[in-house]
């Protein structure tokens, strides 16, 4: 068994005092100290719900950070760890090496992902993975006599992570800023993004007549005025999420396949969100039946309990790293690759969701949860659009007297103040200018999520008519 450590301290002094080492000494994501002048200390997690240092519970709707899908405190994670360090806590996985807990989950991963994807390279975070996929998709054209296909496609409002390459195929600008310019040969084109119509006029206003769009023939244009032997992929997410959990139209991804094969270009799913149950299955691209060439994950592998991620690849990408000559070897590596505790971290995780058939239930629960937001928020004067998909959902604010890029802009104080009466009412979530995300951990009951929804609903009048 673990035994549980006694607590060097836990008065409320200790606190204080490590709260103002915080404030003196940590740089933290996306950091202002004006945005963190009241940081929340969080001290515990036990399922859906976490605990700050005041003993406050909070029903964690976000699931940390879109990671824990099994919900907190599970002490079978705990035990697996404890094993594995205390059996081998480390050894480069470097070729000429294996471990056990490794070999072990990409046995697990294989069974579980689309049937074409039959290797794995595990990192550690989900920017990793995309920083392997985009150097994998130029590695594989390389091999095949391709050299100049290096461009990366990816589409607006998308999500990629922070290192250099991932945020440069990431299209919000809030990340671009201060770290411009991005890395040459990524491309940023049109998303799937319904609600406002980008592709009628480039500008930003709400969209009469969404099906008049189609998203994935303005992403072929890009491919075409690129030129698609200058290109190696297009990357997106299944459903985008930090962007504010779009989800495309269903014959989008079908679509995006073909243009792929087409132009002869890799097609990556970046599933560090979307994996691993999320969307109701096991993996999304499942909905809309396609394979991608690549896929990335990361979060939801070990519900966030330690850091792993990883990429799949093809059979076809994978004969190519097989049989490259000797001196053009898939020179790719990271200490912690197939870190074991990590790896043994991540099968126990997938051992509880298969044996408690967690996924089958987020799919049940997450159409509960999104009939429920659609019914109670959609009449609301301030509710531009509830959308969602399984376990991941958001409510976008629109500014119902306003016109222009005004109806969503007017609507981004409010959503602030609605994220925090949600705080005041035990509820932790996030936003997205004028969209509050939502994806709470797969095991939520059906009693949380909709006290979930009531909280947020009366947040949302309560706030929009002030
Ligand atoms: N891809 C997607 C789709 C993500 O949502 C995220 C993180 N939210 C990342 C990549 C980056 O993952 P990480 O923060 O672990 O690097």
């Amino acid at each position: 068994m673990v035994q549980t450590p006694t607590p060097k301290s836990s008065g409320l002094e200790d606190v204080d005092r490590l709260l103002r080492a915080d404030r003196e000494h940590v740089i933290h994501p996306l950091y202002h100290p004006t945005d963190h002048a009241q940081p929340m200390v969080i001290v515990r997690g036990e399922g859906a719900d976490i605990f700050d240092a005041s003993g406050k519970r909070y029903f964690d709707a976000l699931s940390g950070l879109w990671n824990v899908n099994i919900g907190h405190g599970r002490p079978e994670l705990a035990q697996a760890a404890f094993e594995q360090m205390s059996t081998l806590e480390f050894n480069n996985n470097y070729v000429g090496f294996a471990n056990l807990p490794s070999a072990r989950l990409a046995e697990k991963l294989i069974q579980l992902t689309y049937p074409n994807l039959n290797a794995v390279y595990f990192t550690t975070a989900g920017a990793e993975s995309n920083e392997s996929a985009f150097k994998t998709a130029r590695f594989f054209w390389k091999l095949l006599g391709k050299p100049d296909k290096v461009k990366i496609i990816s589409r607006r409002w998308g999500y990629h992570g922070v290192t250099m390459a991932a945020a440069s195929a990431t299209v919000l600008p809030a990340y671009h800023r201060m770290f411009a310019p991005l890395m040459p040969n990524f491309i940023q084109t049109t998303g799937p993004y319904r609600f406002r119509c980008e592709l009628e006029d480039g500008g930003i206003r709400p969209c009469t007549a969404p099906s008049a769009h189609d998203y994935a023939e303005a992403l072929e244009q890009t491919i075409l005025e690129e030129g698609p032997d200058t290109v190696a992929a297009i990357i997106g997410e299944p459903v985008q999420g930090a962007g504010g959990v779009i989800v495309p139209p269903d014959d989008y991804w079908p679509k995006l396949r073909q243009i792929a094969d087409r132009h002869q270009v890799l097609l990556m799913a970046d599933e560090v969100i979307t994996g691993f149950g999320r969307t109701g299955k096991w993996f999304a691209l499942d909905h809309w039946n396609v394979q991608p060439d690549i896929m990335s994950f990361a979060k939801g592998v070990t519900s966030g309990y330690l850091p792993l991620g990883g990429i799949m690849v093809s059979q076809q990408i994978q004969n190519a790293i097989n049989e490259a000559p000797l001196d053009l070897k898939f020179t790719h590596a990271a200490t912690y690759s197939g870190h074991p505790v990590c790896c043994a971290v991540g099968v126990a995780n997938i051992e509880i969701m298969e044996r408690e058939g967690i996924v089958e239930r987020a799919a049940e629960t997450g159409r509960r949860f999104i009939d429920l937001l659609r019914r109670q928020l959609e009449p609301l004067a301030w509710v531009g659009q509830v959308r969602g998909i399984g376990m991941m959902a958001a409510v976008e604010l629109a500014d119902p007297n306003a016109t222009g890029s005004a109806y969503y802009d007017n609507a981004v104080g409010l959503a602030a103040r609605v994220i925090g009466q949600c705080v005041a009412n035990g509820v932790l979530t996030r936003r997205l200018n004028n969209t509050i995300v939502m994806a709470p951990p797969l095991i939520s009951t059906g009693e949380q999520l909709s006290r979930l929804v009531d909280i947020l609903g009366e947040a949302i009048q309560r706030e929009s008519s002030v």
